[in-house]
């Protein structure tokens, strides 16, 4: 039987793409290699880190955050099988979640191994070898990425001394000494885990700030949360080794400026440089499919390659390797494949770093705009000055809001704190709606809560906050 719609791959952008298809009425399969759907999200990343995120701030906050409160005498003990037994049960659920939609979407779910055999045509390997050929009026590429390795340095990942994010979501326990090679999300989020369980973490990042393309001002609080909280930073250094060495590993580095040489010793060592796009065995040569420079699956506006009928969303595209980018990627192609408009806008593509605090970000940063030469103005707040935030003991960070100097258009919105993740929406939703700072200013925010520093730091922009 033909399909509207083959759909390889079943992470967030391949799973919302076949679902939304199926409601919008096509007839759609979703071929997976791995034995569960949800992809790199749902199994080895955003849900499994953030179940351990969440588990691992309890514990450090049952540890140090209650005597403040008037809380005494807690001393939380570490059950680690546990917690990941939590993080198990919550990624099962959620996979679980997707093959359920399916089921009640009436999507197919073809368990085994893609490969594109033209306009049209699916070949399907499973775990047995055996092959069967599909046949589709679309293709929607949806294959996601893979662990990036450091450019020109050989290293071997064995997952249980020189791991991968995959391998440090499931470390068997905590290690006296973790290297983190890479200051992004990933190394940032899982550095913190592991911290905040005991381990002392030393991140090496080749820039001299870490979470390179963030607002400046956000990564340099927020490194100084991270060092007070007990994270070593070596910045500017270029790694030119990872080795183990005894019954650990061992990180050769030098300074990205000229100098000296050093190694240091590690239990576990989390190589965290980024990710790659994945395409192979996908037979995209073949096919004639298209990749640009950087290996990624070339598209137009309307997420169609250059060979008609085959499309791509998600990692393996351009921009932001993001699930939730996937996702809205997934809905527009699938609506778009229904005939009806399909679009995203990728000015307002929110990014949260799940740690304690988070800092999350939309639009542009302080730094783009001057690069970009567009006049603006800033408005900040901390959360020093905000009530609720000191009666939760959680006043580190700011709120800063920018805004276009001539027209007051909010152009970007950058919080480190307590909440973070959830207070950027209200700044996505506004700046969707073309909304002003002032506009954000004049919305009546409930008190006491966080949320009223991000008013306070639109008030900033265009008069002058109350509380300050
Ligand atoms: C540790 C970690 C934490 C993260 N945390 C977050 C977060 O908090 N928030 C966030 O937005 N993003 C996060 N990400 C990024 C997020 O996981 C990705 O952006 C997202 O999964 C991309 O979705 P996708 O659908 O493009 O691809 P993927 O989720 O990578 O899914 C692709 C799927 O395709 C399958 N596949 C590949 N080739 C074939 C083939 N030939 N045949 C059949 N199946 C195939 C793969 O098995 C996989 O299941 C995190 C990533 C990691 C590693």
């Amino acid at each position: 039987m033909a399909y509207d719609l083959i759909v390889i791959g079943s992470g967030p952008g391949g799973y919302v793409c076949a679902i939304k298809a199926a409601q919008l009425g096509l007839k759609v399969a979703v071929v997976e290699k791995r034995a569960t759907y949800g992809g790199t999200c749902l199994n080895v990343g955003c849900i499994p880190s953030k179940a351990l995120l969440h588990a691992s701030e309890t514990y450090s906050h049952a540890a140090h955050g209650l005597d403040a409160l008037g809380i005494e005498g807690v001393t939380p003990v570490l059950n680690l099988a546990k917690m990941m037994a939590h993080k198990d049960a919550t990624v099962k659920s959620n996979v679980d979640g997707v093959a359920f939609l399916f089921k009640k979407n009436k999507i197919d779910g073809i368990q085994g191994t893609g490969k594109v055999l033209g306009a049209g045509k699916v070949s399907v390997t499973n775990d047995k070898g055996e092959e069967q050929v599909l046949e589709t009026k679309n293709i929607v590429i949806a294959t996601g990425s893979d662990v990036a390795s450091i450019p020109g340095v050989p290293v071997e990942i064995d997952e249980k001394v020189i791991v991968s994010s995959t391998g440090g979501i499931a470390l068997d326990k905590v290690p006296g000494h973790l290297i983190v090679v890479g200051g992004g999300v990933i190394g940032l989020e899982l550095g913190s885990v592991w911290a905040r369980l005991g381990a002392k973490v030393t991140v090496v990042e080749y820039l001299d700030t870490i979470l390179g393309g963030m607002d400046g001002d956000v990564s340099k609080q927020f490194q100084r949360m991270l060092v007070k909280q007990g994270m070593e930073f070596k910045l500017g250094a270029k790694v030119t080794g990872v080795e183990k060495a005894g019954s650990g590993a061992k990180v050769t580095f030098e300074p990205v400026k000229g100098g000296e040489a050093a190694t240091i010793e590690a239990d576990v060592v989390l190589i965290a440089t980024g990710r790659k796009p994945y395409t192979e065995g996908l037979g995209l040569k073949e096919a004639g499919v298209a990749l640009d420079n950087r290996g990624r699956v070339e598209i137009d506006n309307h997420f169609q390659t250059n060979v008609a009928g085959i499309y791509a969303i998600g990692d393996v595209v351009r921009g932001p390797m993001l699930a939730h980018k996937a996702e809205d990627e997934g809905v527009a192609l699938a609506e778009i494949l229904a005939g009806q408009a399909g679009h995203v806008n990728y000015d307002v593509i929110p990014s949260v770093v799940y740690t304690q605090p988070e800092v999350a970000s939309v639009g542009k940063t302080e730094e783009e705009l001057k690069a970009a030469g567009i006049a603006y103005k800033a408005g900040k707040f901390p959360f020093t000055a905000n009530g609720r935030a000191r009666a939760m003991l959680a006043t580190d960070g700011f709120v800063k809001v920018l805004a276009d100097k001539e027209t007051d258009r909010v152009l970007g919105v950058h919080i480190v704190g307590f909440g973070a993740g959830e207070m950027i929406h209200e700044a996505a939703v506004l700046m969707e709606f073309g909304g002003s700072s002032e506009d954000l200013g004049r919305t009546c925010h409930a008190h006491p809560t966080m949320s009223e520093a991000v008013k306070e730091a639109a008030l900033a922009t265009f008069f002058k906050p109350i509380h300050m």
